[in-house]
């Protein structure tokens, strides 16, 4: 702190990302990431962008990546899903940061789950978006009941961070009819991870004029490096996402993004194929860890929640890392004895249960 800043500087209570160890050979299991790398023609389509010289660089990338809405679109083609419909940012967080200030900044209090990712209340303090948490029930799921009351806005992630847990497509279905006067945002970060056949919202964006998804390439495409997120909803939600966009960088995805980020969503081949192993590794996982005592809540994600009946998890956390194997774990109410580790390959997988074995 110091004289200089400003009053909303003073004001703000950033949000703290999972830790970046600068170390190598740590089994990392903290933030999220795939275990595998991004499709071989992304990195080739930014090779490509770059050029022998990198002179492409010298012009500033398309301000409206019209290639990448075209991607997204087509990718979504099967639920009529046109660009126009589609909105396009520096990771899903810029495009959630911009829905906040455009279409769930209004007179009422938002409303989101009490265990949720928990940058949702930093961009309320951020915006001055007032908001009330809804408590998850005893199982951590969400109660479409307790979202059908006046409010200025709706927004959760589904699977639901840090829990894992997927509410069904008709679930999300009741809550977005039932606020016909309001955004309902459906954050997806983690949704390719929730079955054979994806679950997403995506596939009522033509029938809700008050629904937004948004989905990030951070997860499930592996590119957590380039920073691309993007938005499905009607084209006047997307307008106002546009404004927000148009009046804070109108540059917010850089040359390389938009052509790796459009290869990627292009490969449907390499995203399967990662996605249903990320899954099968998941189910392994869950299963060994099950006969080690842990209970680990339903998992549609890259990661589980889970908890140990006999062990504290700030002890288990810290002596897995001592053993170099790096997880979450959120000192929060509800949830301080649970441990949140992303699913690795399978490699990493026995190695954390090697470890926890011996630790146990
Ligand atoms: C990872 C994550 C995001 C942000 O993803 P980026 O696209 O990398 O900014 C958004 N929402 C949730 C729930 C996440 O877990």
């Amino acid at each position: 702190m110091s004289k200089y800043w400003s009053a909303v500087a003073r004001g703000l209570t950033p949000y703290v990302p999972g830790e970046q160890p600068k170390l190598n050979k740590l089994v990392k299991l903290n933030t999220n990431e795939n275990p595998y790398p991004p499709s071989p023609h992304a990195v080739a389509a930014l090779r490509d962008e770059l050029g022998d010289d990198g002179g492409s660089l010298r012009l500033y990338p398309d301000p409206n990546a019209d290639r990448l809405k075209a991607a997204v679109a087509h990718h979504f083609a099967g639920f009529g899903i046109t660009p126009a419909q589609v909105f396009v940012g520096n990771g899903s967080d810029e495009v959630l940061a911009h829905a906040f200030q455009g279409l769930l900044k209004h007179d009422r209090p938002i409303l989101y789950p009490d265990i949720t990712y928990s940058f949702y209340p930093v961009y309320c303090g951020l915006y001055g978006v007032d908001y009330n948490q809804v408590a998850l029930n005893e199982r951590f799921e969400l109660v479409v009941e307790d979202y059908l009351r006046p409010n200025g806005g709706i927004i959760f992630p589904n699977p639901n961070a840090p829990t894992g847990c997927l509410l069904p497509l008709d679930a999300v279905e009741r809550v977005v009819a039932g606020n016909p006067d309001s955004v309902v945002v459906v954050d997806e970060a983690y949704i390719d991870f929730g079955g054979e056949t994806i679950p997403t919202a995506i596939a009522l964006v033509s029938r809700y004029p008050n629904l937004l998804v948004v989905q990030t390439l951070s997860k499930s495409r592996s590119l957590a490096g380039l920073r691309v997120g993007f938005a499905v909803g009607h084209p006047d939600s997307i307008d106002a996402l546009e404004r927000v966009k148009n009046s804070f960088n109108s540059y917010p995805l850089d040359r390389l993004a938009i052509a790796g980020a459009v290869a990627a969503m292009e490969d449907a081949a390499h995203f399967d194929a990662t996605r249903r192993a990320v899954m099968q590794s998941r189910e392994a996982l869950v299963a060994e860890m099950g006969k080690l005592g842990f209970d680990i809540l339903p998992s549609a994600a890259n990661f589980i929640f889970a908890r140990h009946p006999q062990h504290a998890a700030g002890t288990l956390a810290a002596a897995l890392r001592e053993r170099s194997i790096i997880v979450r774990h959120f000192k929060l109410p509800r949830i301080e004895q649970f441990l949140r580790i992303t699913i690795g390959t399978d490699a990493q997988c026995m190695a954390l249960l090697a470890a926890l074995r011996e630790i146990l």
